[in-house]
């Protein structure tokens, strides 16, 4: 069964298309990276199908359902963003459940949901603490707590972990794989860094130019690319 399914989606900013037909079937519970040099869309795409940008030409589909005109906090994903986002003055806890108190989440039920997340992320000693008293990993590790408790349909995280120093990077990259077995989720995640895609993907999909260039699992992209473009980028042998 497929999670999300793009058709031709496009996208088009004034009067520059930076997307030009994009189909992709996500397949539910896998892990997608999507991968491209900076400029390529990553960004965009993953926005679209956030709700965060509006859709140029073709359809979005979320479980089979037509969501272009749906608001972004009723597709049911969860997006993690490479700047936290976290709010300044609210505590970590208060961080977790603010976006779900203000949509109707019970307070038991909320509160029930921010302790699960704290348990799966470690971060019990600090749940009364702002954000100006966290490490950059602790900080993000809040924001993908804050992703968990809506218990989302997908989640979608945009170069979470491109702020980090190389060592909290591979250790968030494995925290991150485990969050995807505990939760089995399904989850997009954009980067530039091919590494991170090859170990962290159940499916690469890699833009080139707004395009998709190729997709499939690792290990058939760096074995059989198509072509010089995905070979490079992925680091195939010539
Ligand atoms: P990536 O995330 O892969 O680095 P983006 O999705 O951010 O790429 O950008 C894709 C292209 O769209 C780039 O050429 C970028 O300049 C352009 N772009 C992105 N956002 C906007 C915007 N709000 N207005 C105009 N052009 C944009
Ligand atoms: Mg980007």
């Amino acid at each position: 069964m497929n999670a999300i399914e793009l058709k031709g989606i496009r996208k088009s900013f004034g009067a520059s298309e930076v997307i030009h037909g994009v189909d992709l079937a996500v397949e539910e519970g896998k892990f997608y990276v999507f991968v491209g040099p900076s400029g390529c869309g990553k960004s965009t795409l993953l926005r679209m199908i956030a709700g965060l940008e509006d859709i140029t030409g073709g359809d979005l589909l979320i479980d089979g359902k037509r969501c272009n005109d749906i608001e972004p906090a009723r597709r049911g994903l969860a997006m993690v963003f490479q700047t936290y986002a976290l709010y300044p003055h609210m505590s970590v806890e208060q961080n977790m459940s603010f976006g779900l108190r203000m949509t109707g989440t019970s307070k038991q039920e909320t509160a029930e949901r921010v302790a699960e997340a704290v348990r799966i992320l470690q971060l019990e000693p600090l749940v009364k603490r702002k954000p100006a008293q966290l490490s950059g990993g602790q900080r993000q590790r809040v924001a993908i707590g804050r992703a968990i408790v809506r218990h989302p349909r997908a989640f979608l995280f945009d170069e979470p972990l491109s702020n980090l120093d190389a060592e909290l990077r591979v250790q968030m990259r494995v925290e991150i794989a485990q969050l995807h077995e505990r939760l089995g989720s399904t989850m997009i995640y954009v980067t530039h860094d091919q590494v991170e895609a090859m170990t962290m993907a159940d499916r690469i999909v890699v833009l080139r130019d707004g395009r998709v260039e190729q997709h499939g699992e690792p290990l058939d992209l760096y074995n059989h690319p198509e072509n010089r473009f995905v070979a490079g980028f992925i680091g195939s042998p010539k």
